[in-house]
């Protein structure tokens, strides 16, 4: 039987991927089917201990081995293949999907931006699964504007810095080993005095302050007093803060749309099964004219997400500069359109789409983040509006005269 995975052949099959990535979209959607069981274990769970089980499950099946590009393993930076992955982890369990896209999150800035030292000593361990990360820029003050940043990393004596404030919404904080923290250093204004730290779990003045969402995971806020750490967990360089938080936010928005598509993708496919065995009004709801429309929305809405997730991905592996463009219009569009889509399989499962724990139901509360996080839908139309091409504006400036 064919994997029950997310993915479109007819999107597959175009020129944006390659034989790699269809391998590739393949083997994970069949590894999702073979844990189907332990997808719904992990649901029984505390969602700390969940994170930890998937984080280490991913980490043993070799999802997460191109966090380790030294140990030559399969696609480092190659976002269709992260995409891929996200989509179909997504479609399959929500809480695989966090625990990969988190790790992948947390180790990517070591990747792009660590000294030989620290890729050494952190990311053979992020690979396996065996260490834990966790990226944390946010702060209550400092959601959307990251460059109001005031969690502060003030020089001592010894060379090392002492970090004192807090950071905020911060996924995998309660589980994490290794967090990646941007901190204010120096007196730069905004974006310009930040500087990216590595702060072991395990540094004395650091707290963890573990918080609920909507859909259970690991989250937390942290606090930091007097949290010593030396100069070399520095991550890239001083007073570059933003640029790695920026370089690494451009990456992953598209991923995100990847895994709104994955979510909305169940939820379609859920909602047309139920649509074609529901009788109604002496037939089935499917066959119903408004029912078709909703169907036939669902279907536009998957089509046009997964083709500016892939042109958005296909654009950053070939080293476009504007991939980032493209990548804010994939995750602003895949997002809000699963949103439309999940709410849409609730309505035509009517009461039974709403029951705790049903598939529908836990959609509903998994796919609201994503238009929050990693940059918001508003911060996002900013961004676009702030990049449009104006050359045929320019063009057009004459027929207002005409
Ligand atoms: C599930 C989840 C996981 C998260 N994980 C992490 C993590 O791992 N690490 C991390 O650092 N952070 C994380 N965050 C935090 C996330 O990045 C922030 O929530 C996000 O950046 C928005 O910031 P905020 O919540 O402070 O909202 P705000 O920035 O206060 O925004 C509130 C509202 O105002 C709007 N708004 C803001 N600015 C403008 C503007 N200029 N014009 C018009 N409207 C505007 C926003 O669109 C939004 O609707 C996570 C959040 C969630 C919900």
């Amino acid at each position: 039987m064919e994997p029950a995975t997310s993915f479109d052949p007819e999107v597959l099959a175009l020129p944006f991927y390659d034989d790699s990535h269809r391998d590739l979209a393949r083997a994970v959607g069949v590894w999702c089917d073979d844990n189907a069981p332990l997808w719904r274990g992990i649901r029984e769970e505390d969602p700390d201990k969940a994170g930890l089980t998937l984080v280490r499950r991913l980490g043993e099946a070799g999802w997460l081995s191109f966090l380790d590009p030294a140990a030559g393993q399969a696609h480092p930076g190659d976002h269709r293949a992260l995409c891929l992955t996200r989509e179909a982890l997504a479609y399959a369990e929500d809480l695989a999907d966090f625990a990969f896209s988190i790790q992948a999150l947390s180790a990517t800035p070591v990747i792009r931006f660590g000294s030989d030292a620290q890729k050494e000593a952190y990311l053979p361990r992020m690979a396996s699964g065996e260490l834990v990360g966790a990226f944390a820029v946010s702060e209550e003050q400092a959601g959307s504007d990251v460059a109001a940043v005031e969690l502060r990393a003030e020089r001592d004596e010894d060379g090392g810095y002492v970090l004192d404030g807090r950071k905020a919404w911060i996924a995998n904080g309660t589980i994490a080993d290794v967090f990646v923290v941007v901190a204010r250093t120096g007196g730069a204004p905004g974006a310009l005095g930040l500087t990216t730290f590595l702060v072991p779990r395990s540094t004395p003045g650091l707290e963890v302050l573990p918080l609920e969402p909507l859909a259970p995971r690991s989250f937390a806020h942290l606090s930091f007093t007097g949290c010593r750490v030396p100069a070399d967990a520095v991550l890239g360089r001083p007073g570059r803060g933003f640029v790695v938080a920026m370089d690494l936010l451009e990456r992953f928005r598209m991923t995100v749309g990847a895994a709104a598509l994955g979510f909305a993708r169940r939820a379609a496919d859920t909602a047309l099964a139920r649509a074609r065995t529901r009788r109604v009004a002496g037939g089935l709801l499917a066959d119903q004219q408004l029912t078709k429309a909703v169907l036939a929305d669902m279907e536009v809405s998957l089509d046009a997400a997964a083709l500016l997730v892939a042109r958005a991905a296909w654009e950053a592996d070939r080293g476009n500069r504007r991939f980032a463009h493209h990548s804010n219009i994939a995750k602003l569009h895949a997002t809000e359109e699963a949103q439309r889509v999940v709410d849409s399989a609730v309505q035509l499962l009517g009461a039974s789409g709403l029951v705790r724990d049903s598939v529908t139901e836990r959609l509903y509360r998994q796919v609201r983040s994503l238009r929050v996080y990693e940059g918001t839908s508003e911060v996002l139309r900013l961004s676009i509006a702030g990049a449009l091409d104006t050359r045929r504006a320019d063009r057009a400036a004459a027929d207002l005269t005409a």
